[in-house]
């Protein structure tokens, strides 16, 4: 028997929202599995206010049902100001989302819930918290979460603390050398031939002009891609030193070509091009199947980051 649960009015329930560029998953629960108690997916459309009045509407019927919510997370696609002394805190910043650029995420949040505390931080740090808390990250300090899907983000922990920094690490748009047999000329509007602009789900179909999930397993814009996210993988293991790589997001399951497949592919890409120098048993032909890896969550990584920010806000603000 716990007091506390007797003493305050809330109990252990707390809202999530993964924030992402093509759909919203609003759920409340207190962890993964059957721990998500309630979801809905709601289309992410062109018009931010209409959408977070919907998501207000979700999360108050959610709790005449569950009660008083305990906290609120939200897991967000980006760039996002993290910064609470700034007057933008919780809003999207410069994405090339028609629509979306300067929404105000949180602002919606906390005044139709007054006093639930929310933890906030974009979708790939969410997603490291939820795999450090219950999947593939349990028990290590540091290691990096990375999503290539409609973007490519990446997130993840130093010395078990959620980077951050000047704002957040944005892996997805470091520029990468060209590989061989590769003249596309990139897709992202900032900086064309970054990684985002070469490997991300539309970039992908751009380049062969076909959805990913239509390439024919043997086409070689997969050796392509495959290849270009092996090099970025390199890059981060050399600037991070992390103990392990979850890479989720739709564009890893690799359609025709098989997850499996494109796992095998990437970790002998990856050794291939890091040539011995880095040792460490986590990197050989033995240990490289540890070191890259699927996100054990699955698709729920994202929404259960968003619990996870939201059990942390919750520490945070304990009396
Ligand atoms: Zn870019």
């Amino acid at each position: 028997m716990r007091l506390m649960g007797a003493m305050t009015p809330h109990n252990s329930i707390v809202g999530a929202i993964e924030a992402g560029g093509t759909k919203f998953i609003c759920a409340v629960g207190d962890g993964p599995g059957a721990g998500l108690r309630e979801r809905v997916q709601l289309a992410t459309g062109d018009d931010p206010a209409r959408l977070m009045r919907e998501v207000v509407a979700w999360f108050s019927a959610q709790r005449e049902k569950h009660g008083p919510l305990a906290a609120m997370g939200v897991a967000s696609f980006g760039p996002v100001d993290l910064d609470e002394r700034s007057r933008t805190h919780g809003f999207i910043t410069t994405t090339p989302k028609p629509g979306w650029q300067n929404a105000d995420i949180l602002g919606p949040l906390r005044r139709a819930f007054p006093g639930v505390p929310l933890g906030f931080d974009t979708d790939v740090n969410g997603a490291a918290l939820g795999e450090a808390r219950w999947g593939a990250a349990r028990g290590l300090e540091d290691f990096i979460y990375i999503t290539i899907g409609t973007g490519i983000g990446g997130g993840g922990m130093a010395r078990g603390r959620l980077l951050h920094g000047l704002v957040h690490p944005e892996m997805g748009h470091m520029g990468l050398p060209r590989v061989e047999g590769d003249d596309f000329e990139g897709a992202c509007p900032f900086h064309g031939r970054c990684w985002e602009g070469l490997c991300s789900g539309p970039a992908i179909a751009r380049r062969a002009g076909m959805p990913a999930e239509s390439l024919p397993p043997g086409h070689p814009a997969w050796a392509i891609t495959i290849r270009t996210i092996a090099h970025a993988l390199v890059n981060l293991t050399c600037v991070l030193s992390p103990r392990r790589i979850i890479l989720g997001g739709s564009v890893r399951k690799a359609g025709r070509l098989g997850e499996a497949a494109f796992f095998e592919k990437l970790r002998a890409d990856f050794r291939e091009i890091l040539a011995g120098y880095i040792v460490s048993p986590a990197l050989t032909e033995g240990g490289i199947a540890g070191f890259i890896v699927p996100p054990q969550l699955g698709d729920d990584a994202g929404v259960c980051g968003a619990i996870a920010l939201a059990q942390a806000a919750k520490e945070i603000s304990a009396p």
